[in-house]
């Protein structure tokens, strides 16, 4: 039988990004070339300003690189509109953010539900939203607000939120970097049971040893540059 190669999810070809312009133009990410694939764990580690987050930001079609290519499960995207890069992060990208990144007003069960609440009507979607929540321990905390939950349980409902489209690739931008070490703990053993379950590609920017020891393997970045 033929082995089929896995499918690559995200890859990066000689990618740069600056912010500015001109003499003072930062340069955040280098001449960077990764490739993410199916099932993939990757920590990506660096010092702070190395450019960590700025590549999620590009795996993710959030940022444009100045230069480079960067192809989406397969398909160039240097020629997409920004509508077209919207539709494909709401399909298949899921993103946890250091500071949970929770609407106040809402229920941990809404926050879950928001990606998808403008397209989807709501009792399609409701069930899969509760049973993240059920899943990850939250099952007694869906009326709460954030307010209300511990900082622990809030990045356990922003982790729901992000897997609530079924994404191929979720992005982590130091996800257990406001949390104590033990509810760190919990939070890694978390994304990485869900990513067995679900097998999607899991891309994690850590300054957390022991986070990026988990990982299958490790992409450390100095100066912007993948080294
Ligand atoms: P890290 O996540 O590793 O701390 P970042 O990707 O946030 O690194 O930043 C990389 C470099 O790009 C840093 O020098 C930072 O100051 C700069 N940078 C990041 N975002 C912006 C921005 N929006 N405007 C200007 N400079 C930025
Ligand atoms: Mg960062």
């Amino acid at each position: 039988m033929k082995a089929v190669a896995p499918a690559t999810v995200v890859e990066l070809l000689g990618v740069t990004r600056r912010y500015g312009s001109g003499a003072t133009a930062v340069p955040a990410v280098v001449d960077a070339s990764v490739s993410i694939w199916e099932r993939d764990q990757v920590a990506v580690v660096g010092p702070s300003g190395s450019g960590k987050t700025t590549l999620l930001a590009l795996m993710g079609l959030i940022e444009r690189p100045d230069g480079g290519l960067i192809s989406f499960l397969e398909s160039p995207t240097d020629n997409k509109s920004e509508d077209q890069r919207a539709d494909l992060r709401r399909a298949h990208v899921g993103l946890v953010f250091q500071l949970f990144h929770l609407i106040p007003a809402l229920t941990a069960l809404d926050n879950v539900l928001i990606p998808l609440l403008p397209y989807r009507p709501r009792h399609e979607i409701e069930p899969r939203a509760r049973d993240l929540l059920l899943r990850i321990g939250l099952g007694d905390r869906l009326h709460h607000r954030p307010a209300q939950l511990s900082g622990g349980e809030q990045q356990r409902v922003a982790i729901a939120r992000a897997l609530i489209n079924q994404p191929r690739l979720v992005l982590a931008d130091e996800p257990t970097g406001n949390l104590d070490s033990k509810t760190g703990s919990r939070v890694i053993e978390l994304l990485l049971g869900l990513q067995t379950e679900a097998g999607f590609a899991l891309v994690v920017a850590t300054h957390d040893d022991r986070f990026a020891a988990r990982l299958g393997r490790v992409v450390r970045l100095s100066d912007g540059r993948v080294v």
